[in-house]
């Protein structure tokens, strides 16, 4: 036990004195010169061994006549204990609440400033607030997305109203964490579905988070392997009817583009990737860029090969548009599903617009 090892005078100020936070909960140390008591790991002026009274509790300190350093705050703990709680509730309000709820109610209904909670949420869940609130909504969409009859109702029913495009600043932070990504997406579960679009067949790919893959192919027997080699360890089942509305959405999409694509995605990769594949997602249906540009957009004008080899390994098919990226001189470059379909898309966008 803790207390235990700590129980003589020595132990203790060796603790004291290398600020051993193993220490911390087994003793506090008071300093008679200052009448200020601490915990061990406390990094304040080393006193004078003398001068130091050990104590088991705040309380014991406090009634000695010791008042808690300012620094470690000794008796913080039932505090920090109690603004964790008013976090975790704030979440369970936000998973509860099918519509969004403002910054300041929310914090008013836990009781703190709205500067406090914004700041405390970040640093004890991670996110902000608004991170937190639209991660469950996407949570929500893909949960409704098997009982409603089109994805626009699910859209409706997990709180994003009718419009796309506030659907479209969030999904950005829906994006699996990178160190998920780079154990081959251990304990995650992905569904996917095929389906027929102009192109051929195509394969798409879903975490609880967003698409996470769209490809294209001759052969549906072989596509889903596609999906086993960019996650090797995740947990992947092929689709019951309820993925049906969402591959008809992806197909849709790649058949006429509309200007963003409205579906959360799940994307991965290198910071480098991402910069690129977001520059991608800003070119409309019907418009190109050339790889140079793209480079320069992003602020590495030297890039270029670079930009290809990020186009090249975009998984997201027509959803990242990385066939609107062409060669400088207006060829249209190379393609990861093939030159040809390619040329297809962008033909057939050039004729929408
Ligand atoms: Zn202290």
């Amino acid at each position: 036990m803790k207390s235990e090892k700590f129980s003589t005078d020595k132990a203790r100020w060796q603790a004291v004195r290398e600020s051993n936070a193993d220490a911390d909960g087994a003793f506090y140390y008071a300093v008679i010169t200052t009448g200020v008591y601490c915990r061990p790991s406390c990094n304040a002026k080393l006193p004078n061994r003398d001068n130091v009274e050990y104590f088991t509790t705040c309380d014991d300190a406090e009634s000695a006549g010791y008042r808690a350093c300012r620094k470690c705050r000794p008796a913080a703990t039932s505090k920090v204990v109690e603004t964790e709680q008013k976090i975790i509730h704030a979440c369970r309000i936000m998973e509860e609440n099918e519509s969004s709820i403002k910054l300041d109610e929310l914090a008013a209904q836990v009781n703190l400033s709205p500067y406090h909670f914004h700041r405390l949420f970040k640093k004890i869940v991670g996110v902000t607030p608004k991170q937190y609130a639209s991660r469950q909504q996407a949570l929500r969409f893909f949960k409704n997305l098997k009982s409603s009859s089109s994805v626009t109702e699910a859209i409706y029913r997990a709180g994003y109203g009718s419009s796309g495009t506030a659907y479209d600043k969030k999904r950005d932070q829906l994006a699996m964490k990178p160190s998920v990504y780079r154990k081959g997406a251990e304990g995650v579960t992905i569904t996917y579905g095929l389906a027929t679009c102009f192109l051929g067949w195509v394969i798409v790919a879903a975490t609880d988070r967003g698409i996470c893959l769209i490809e294209f192919g001759d052969d549906p027997d072989t596509l889903p392997e596609l999906v086993h080699t960019r996650f090797p360890n995740a947990q992947i089942s092929k689709a019951d009817s309820g993925f049906k509305t969402l591959l008809e959405e992806v197909v849709d999409f790649i058949e006429s583009p509309k200007d963003t694509f409205q579906l959360p995605l799940d994307i991965q990769g290198t910071a480098f990737q991402q910069q690129v594949w977001t520059v991608l997602r800003q070119i409309k249906p019907g418009e190109s860029m050339s790889y140079t540009e793209v480079a320069e957009r992003i602020g590495k004008p030297k890039a270029v090969r670079a930009v290809a080899s990020a186009c090249a390994s975009n998984k997201l098919a027509v959803a990242v548009p990385c066939h609107r990226v062409v060669s400088k001189t207006g060829k249209t470059g190379g393609y990861r599903w093939g030159t040809e379909r390619k040329r297809r898309l962008l033909e057939s966008e050039q004729d929408q617009s």
